[in-house]
Order: C-alpha cells, then structure tokens, then sequence
C-alpha cells in the first residue's frame, strides 16, 4: 500500500465538498451551507452543502430505483467484488488526503490517523470476499418428492446514519458490507465530520459502483433523520451513534416496521489481575482511556483492578499517560488532540466536576504547555476508588476520563464490570487461560479481548449488548444483517 505524508497546513480556504445522489455531485455551492471548524484551532476547514427535503427525497428515490431496477443487486457477487476492490485501491491512492480531512475535522492527530485509513482499507477489502460468499442453504431430506431452498436476498435498501468519531472507518463497517450483498443506501454521515464520506462517494462514481446505488447527503440529525427512518423507500436503518438518539431511532423504525440494526454507546471496563503482564497492561489502559481523546466507543473507560496492586499499577497507567503529546493535530508528535466540539467539551467538564463534587480524588496529566485555547482539549484525568453508582461510573463520558474501581475477588470484579446498562467491549488481563475465559463467560460484553485492548479485525463482528446495540456489523454474520431470507417449498413430480 502507498503511504503518502500528508500536507499537515490549516487551509487558507475552507474545502467545499459534494453530495452524491444518483449521478449527480451537488457541490456546496449549489445549497445552504454546514459549515465545519477544526477542533484544534477553531478555523473554518469544510462546507457541506446541506440536503434539503428535497434532497433526501430525491436521495431516497435514487436507492430505491437502484435496488428494484438497477444492475447492483442482480450482478454476480464476482462483479461486485471486483468494483468493491477497486474502491479500496481509491482510498488507498487518496490516503494522505483521507488523513488530512480526518484531521482537520475530527481532531485527529495527523501522525496517527494513517493507520485508521489502512483499517478502512481492509474493510473494502475483506467486504468484497462476503460478496462472492453470500448464498442461501439447500434442504434435499425433506422426501423423495420434496426440495427446500433457503435464498439470502438483500435487505433493500438501506439508511445509514453515522457518528463523528471514526468517520471514515465506522462508515467502511457498514457501506461496503451492505454493497457486497447488494443493497442500495442513503448514508449520512455526521454533520460535525462529512468531508470524508463525501469524498468517498466520488470514489465509489470513480469505481464503478452504478449511480443511485449509494447516495450521500450531509445534514443534522434533526433535519434528515425522520425522514431516513419511516420513509417507505427504506427497509433497513444501520445506525451507529448514542444510546439516546439510537432509542429514537428504535421508535421510529418500530412504527413503520423497519429492520433496524444499532451500534451504540459504551463504558467498558479493563480487568486487570495481579498475574498480568503488568507493564504491558498499564500501556493499554492508558491507551484505552486517552485514545482518539478518549471519544472512542470501546474505550476502556472504567479501571477495574486487583486491589493488591491497584496502587502501583495505577502509577504505571499514569506515567504511560505522561508520555502523550498533548496539542495540535496537524502536528505530526502530536499523540493526543482536542475533542471534537466545545460541545463535548463542556459535557466530559460536567463529569469532572461531577467527580470532585462527590468528593472522588482525581489525578490531571501535568502537562508543560497549555494546547491551543481556540481548541478544545480536555487532559486526562484518573478519578480513584469510583463506587459504582456515581455518574463517572455508570455513563458514557467520550472524553480521556478513567473511572478506577479496585476488586478483592473474582465476582466482585464481575460485579463492578457489569453494573452499568452498557455491554458493548471488556478487556481482561490475566496470563491464566481459565481465569480469562472465566471472565469472558460472565462479562456483558459483546467484544472481550484478553491482554490487548482496540484490536480487532474486519473478520470480527462488533456487537453490543444491553444499552450498547442491537444487532452486529463486520465480519460474516454481516451477511446475514444485510439480507433477508426466502423460503422456497417445492413438489416435485405429482403429488402421491
Ligand atoms: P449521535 O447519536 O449524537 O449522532 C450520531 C448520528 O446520528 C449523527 O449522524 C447525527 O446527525 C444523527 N442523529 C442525531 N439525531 C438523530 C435523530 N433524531 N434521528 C436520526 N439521526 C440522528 O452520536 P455522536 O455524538 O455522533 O457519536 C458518539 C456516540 O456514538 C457515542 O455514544 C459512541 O459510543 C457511539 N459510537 C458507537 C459505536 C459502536 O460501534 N457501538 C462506534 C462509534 C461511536
């Protein structure tokens, strides 16, 4: 794969990107507005032109045209894989570029966001293997005179609705997985960070993909997603995003009947036992916690360690924290950026001083010099001893804030690691097998990883359970979130 350097500049002039619906690229000048600034100076980097209902509609018209008329869902499965790879070779010729509009958008550092482009890459590439591996079942015992057939068709088409956080990855686990089985779409990406999916959508016109097949609009929540979740031409929502508007999203697909599949918050816990590899373990707790600024869904955002060691081990976690280079995201040191509004920064301060107003100690990064004050960056910071029904402990925060919560025996650290309404990932770090299987048996958890932590692969589904989702995405089992099955009974010969 090519690895370019990217141009790490603010732009003199903000970059005007274009909706895709049908054939047509509707640049921003075209509409109103959305305007983004970065997070890490304040400065107007991306206008979006914004849908109107029109828009959606018409949108909506394209997909639907597609699915019942167009050649996408009737092509061979090897056809499609050849145009899904062919997009993947696109994102990785525009790599630099994907970085920079990452960057600028979302915050992200510039020196690591590369390998965030390299995961959607393989998203492309693993999806376009499902493609020519989606097929029904065959019943030939049911008698002589008797044949059952069970067809995997596409769901339809389908609303997808997506967060800010990993624009462009959490994009990747779902447009390519429901191409490869051949449905049609109207994405949305978030209004805070659509550079990326928009320009993707001149990629997929580049590939091949026929027009009409995948539609991108920009707009918020409250304008476009009503419309995205009851209107007639959509089977499916694909959602990822908060509990909150994921819930909302739930009623209104209820309503209309609509299948619905739903990646949502999170407040995982690490493990951490005596028997660990300590020095390994502390490195990816702080990473867990500071990564992506702490706005990352499977963040391991609740420290749930042997009381024996806690106190050295939370030492080690600090010191790991230290080492981060806290700044500008166009900085290629940087290690850590702001978080992505003046929005979410003023809600992880709501739960800092939520923190201190219960009277929990909490420990802040020193930090040498004070970030951009146009940016919004929040340090880290470590709440020790956290009882489990405070705030800090029981709610998504998406922000570098670590809830400690020292254990003195096996249940109590189940107890601790299941007593929020998330269940989307757990960490648990142990050298002894049966401990961590033990473990893996009773954590409420869709994803358990066992001495890592933000590993994963597109092989792996991502599910959440409880208040973090309903349904999963990547991996096989997203063959079977994108299609629906056919039953085919048949007589053969004259029926006895
Ligand atoms: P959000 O729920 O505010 O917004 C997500 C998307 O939904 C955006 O595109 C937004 O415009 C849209 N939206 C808002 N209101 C809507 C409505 N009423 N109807 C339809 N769409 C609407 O979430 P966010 O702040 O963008 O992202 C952070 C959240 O996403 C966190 O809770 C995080 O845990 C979650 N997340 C989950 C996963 C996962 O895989 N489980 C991955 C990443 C992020």
């Amino acid at each position: 794969m090519t690895q370019n350097k990217p141009a790490a500049e603010l732009p003199a002039t903000p970059r005007e990107y274009s909706a895709l619906i049908g054939d047509r690229l509707i640049p921003a000048a075209e509409r109103d507005t959305l305007k983004r600034r970065d997070p890490g100076h304040n400065h107007l980097v991306s206008l979006y032109p914004k849908a109107t209902a029109e828009d959606l509609a018409a949108a909506l018209a394209q997909a639907r045209k597609a699915f019942d008329e167009g050649p996408w869902p009737r092509m061979s499965g090897a056809e499609r894989a050849k145009i899904m790879l062919k997009v993947a070779q696109l994102i990785d010729a525009n790599r630099a570029e994907f970085c920079l509009i990452e960057c600028l958008e979302a915050g992200k550092p510039i020196g690591l966001v590369d390998r965030e482009i390299g995961g959607t890459i393989a998203h492309w590439e693993y999806a376009a293997t499902l493609a020519r591996h989606c097929y029904g079942d065959t019943y030939d015992s049911l008698g002589n005179d008797a044949l059952g057939m069970i067809w995997k068709n596409p769901v339809g088409v389908v609303s997808i609705i997506t967060p800010w956080n990993y624009p462009l990855m959490i994009n990747s686990q779902k447009v390519p997985f429901a191409l490869a089985v051949g449905c049609t779409m109207v994405v949305k990406p978030s209004e805070m960070a659509s550079g990326s999916a928009l320009r993707l959508g001149e990629l997929l016109l580049e590939a091949g993909v026929p027009p009409g097949v995948v539609n991108i609009i920009a707009g918020t929540g409250a304008d476009l997603g009503e419309g995205m979740c009851t209107a007639p031409e959509v089977d499916m929502i694909s959602f990822t995003g908060s509990t909150a508007v994921g819930r909302k999203i739930a009623e209104q697909a209820g309503r209309t009947l609509k299948r619905v599949s739903l990646e949502l918050g999170g407040k995982s816990a690490h493990i951490v036992c005596a028997d660990s590899d300590l020095t390994l373990a502390a490195e990816k707790v702080a990473l867990g916690f500071t990564r992506n600024a702490g706005q990352a869904c499977v963040g391991g955002s609740r420290l749930v360690v042997d009381r024996s060691i806690a106190e050295q081990f939370c030492e080690d976690v600090k010191r790991h924290v230290e080492t981060l280079k806290i700044g500008d995201p166009l900085d290629p040191e940087t290690t850590m950026g702001p978080l992505v509004s003046d929005v979410q920064k003023a809600r992880v301060e709501s739960y800092l001083a939520a923190g201190e107003e219960a009277g929990l100690a909490r420990w802040t990064m020193a930090t040498e010099a004070e970030p951009n004050p146009h940016g919004h960056f929040v340090i880290p910071s470590i709440f020790d001893d956290v009882p489990v029904d405070l705030s800090v402990a029981q709610e998504e925060i998406f922000g570098p804030v670590l809830a400690v919560q020292p254990f003195d025996s096996f249940d109590e650290a189940v107890r601790i690691a299941n007593s929020t309404p998330y269940g989307l990932a757990a960490g648990v770090w142990t050298r002894n097998i049966d401990t961590a299987l033990q473990f893996g048996r009773k954590l409420a958890a869709g994803t358990v990883e066992v001495n890592t932590f933000l590993a994963g692969a597109p092989e792996l589904p991502i599910t959440g359970h409880r208040d973090s989702g309903v349904g999963h995405e990547r991996g096989r089992n997203a063959v079977d979130e994108f299609t629906e099955l056919k039953t085919f009974m048949v007589q053969l010969g004259t029926p006895g």
